[in-house]
């Protein structure tokens, strides 16, 4: 019997298996309670770090995550494009999209991904039944969602990606760049006034900031008489998940998809490039409501 108890203490592993979110701010990131969630549910001897890291300690930072052999990491403002020189691969979306928000660990290499506008397009998929393709489609902002957003829907096979931006500086560089490296078609407008939604949207999506907590009752000016019913309204906002612009959409009976959908599904892909393994979606959407709620 002792024997046995000994053989088992020597097979035991008290080591965890680490991922990080590196970032600076970091505290308000709910990230690490939905991923914790999974692993936990999963039975999963892992465990994400949400560390602070300024700007001019990243370079270390990544020495660091080599050296402590993190599984991966995600990272999140203001280190999304600074980190690509100190990576070893960048996967091609994440290349077009100049950003990388995962990053996953092959033997000792350090691969960068994008799974911020993969997650926005399996949440119009699995959450909303939608396929984007041969849809045209209408992005609101040029900022670091809305490029990711744009990439992977002209990847998918949109049809038509119109980007309407507050400044022409942004975006219209921004259409014009990845319409060339995806050989997609999108076009820029520049944003005056209210946005006249075209009958021939099928997608809108709000990949601005407006509406972003605290700034809750802010709504992206909108022009609705022309679009059609059938039109998906998307909010890449995800506190709070109901924004003042989905609220709207929803009164006036447009089906909506909340930012949740985008911020639980990038997590899921990040799980399954990190630990091969498929998580439990919805306990880690459930954990991600609470985080949410507490805040
Ligand atoms: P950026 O700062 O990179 O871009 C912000 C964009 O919003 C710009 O296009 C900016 O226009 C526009 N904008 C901001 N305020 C206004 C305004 N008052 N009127 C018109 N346009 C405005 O931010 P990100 O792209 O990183 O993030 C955008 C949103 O997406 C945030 O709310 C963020 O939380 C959310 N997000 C959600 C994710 C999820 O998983 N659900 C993942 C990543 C981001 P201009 O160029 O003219 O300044």
């Amino acid at each position: 019997m002792r024997v046995a108890c000994y053989r088992a203490l020597m097979a035991a592993n008290f080591r965890a298996e680490l991922v990080a979110c590196l970032g600076q701010p970091v505290d308000e990131n709910p990230t690490g309670a939905m991923q914790e969630a999974a692993f936990r549910a999963m039975g999963l001897n892992w465990r994400y770090l949400t560390i602070e890291v300024p700007p001019e300690r990243l370079r270390e930072a990544i020495v660091g995550v080599r050296a402590f052999g993190l599984r991966g990491i995600n990272l999140t403002i203001p280190h999304k494009v600074a980190v690509m020189p100190y990576l070893d691969e960048i996967a091609p979306d994440a290349a077009v999209i100049g950003a990388v928000n995962t990053v996953r660990r092959e033997g000792g290499r350090l691969i960068g991904e994008n799974t911020d506008g993969k997650g926005f397009l399996r949440g119009v998929w699995v959450d909303a039944g939608v396929n984007p393709q041969g849809k045209c489609v209408v992005v609101l902002g040029a900022g670091g969602a809305a490029r990711a957003i744009v990439t992977e829907l002209a990847l998918a096979g949109a049809a038509e990606i119109r980007v309407v931006n507050r400044s022409r500086e942004r975006g219209e560089p921004m259409a014009a760049e990845l319409a060339a490296k995806t050989g997609a078609k999108i076009g820029f407008q520049k944003w005056v006034g209210a946005y006249a939604v075209p009958r021939a949207a099928g997608i809108l999506v709000n990949a601005t900031s407006i509406g972003l907590y605290p700034h809750v009752e802010a709504m992206p000016p909108v022009d609705w008489t022309a679009a059609a019913p059938g039109l998906l309204v998307c909010d890449a906002v995800f506190n709070p998940p109901e924004t003042r612009f989905l609220a709207e959409a929803r009164r006036r009976g447009f089906p909506v998809l909340d930012g949740l959908s985008m911020l639980v599904y990038q997590g899921v892909i990040g799980f399954q490039l990190w630990t091969g393994m498929d998580p439990p979606e919805d306990v880690m959407k459930q954990a991600l409501r609470s985080a949410l709620a507490v805040r």
